[in-house]
């Protein structure tokens, strides 16, 4: 169940809405608004299918692992599962990063429970939506669209912005950094933002202080910054 407290940022669309301002709500993809365990899972059953002859043992494994195993590397999911052998886990991380930036493996994801609803709310009640992902432009822009309309994600119908990362090298911090000030232009009121990685969730707080930052408790990158306490903390999107 979600944080009780995600029905506040309706509370201050309709705020900003009587104020005369423009609400802006950003939101994170991947592990906020879509799970990227299935995306995972399908790449290593593929990666299982492709060494099936040379390693037999895999096939037993990806059978048994679950969306549930999935964090934040395949070839730390796959050594927990029992693989021992460096260069077979050298191997799947190469053919994981030859895969899970593609947009036909985007439509592996599944929605966190409740995200589809929760920004057609925000989106219905006036607020514009920034969907805001360190995909990048160059392989990943059809599969992310294809992907948010698939779960009913609004698009397509104003007030919605997709910002991509422009090049696949860049830094995800240092472009969220830079999409501040593209958030910024549209002189709206930024009323909430939703991320994953505690990082991004506190550097949307330094720069807004006045809205609410959810952070989603699904994966994050191993080594990020503590969480500020200011954060609203959620598993999903579901409201009681
Ligand atoms: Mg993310």
């Amino acid at each position: 169940m979600g944080s009780p407290r995600l029905r506040e940022v309706f509370a201050r669309i309709d705020s900003a809405l009587s104020r005369g301002r423009l609400p802006v709500c950003v939101f994170d993809l991947d592990s906020t608004l879509f799970s990227t365990a299935p995306r995972n899972l399908q790449i290593l059953r593929e990666f299982a299918r492709a060494h099936a002859a040379k390693h037999p043992e895999l096939t037993a494994i990806a059978a048994r692992m679950t969306a549930e195993d999935m964090g934040w590397n395949v070839h730390d999911d796959l050594a927990k599962a029992g693989v021992r052998d460096p260069a077979l886990l050298a191997a799947v991380r190469e053919f994981w990063a030859e895969r899970f930036f593609r947009d036909e493996y985007l439509l592996h994801d599944h929605e966190v429970p409740g995200a589809a609803a929760f920004v057609e709310r925000c989106h219905t009640q006036g607020a514009l939506i920034y969907y805001l992902t360190g995909r990048h432009v160059g392989g990943m822009e059809i599969g992310t669209v294809q992907s948010l309309r698939k779960h009913g994600f609004p698009f397509w119908r104003g007030r919605c912005v997709l910002h991509l990362k422009p090049d696949f090298e860049m830094n995800d911090k240092a472009f969220k950094d830079d999409a501040i000030d593209d958030i910024r232009s549209y002189r709206g009121e930024v009323v909430a933002s939703f991320e994953n990685e505690p990082g991004n969730a506190n550097m949307f707080l330094a720069a807004f202080p006045d809205a609410l930052h959810v952070l989603l408790q699904t994966i994050h990158s191993p080594g990020a910054e503590p969480p500020r306490p200011e954060l609203i903390l959620t598993p999903d999107f579901l409201m009681r």
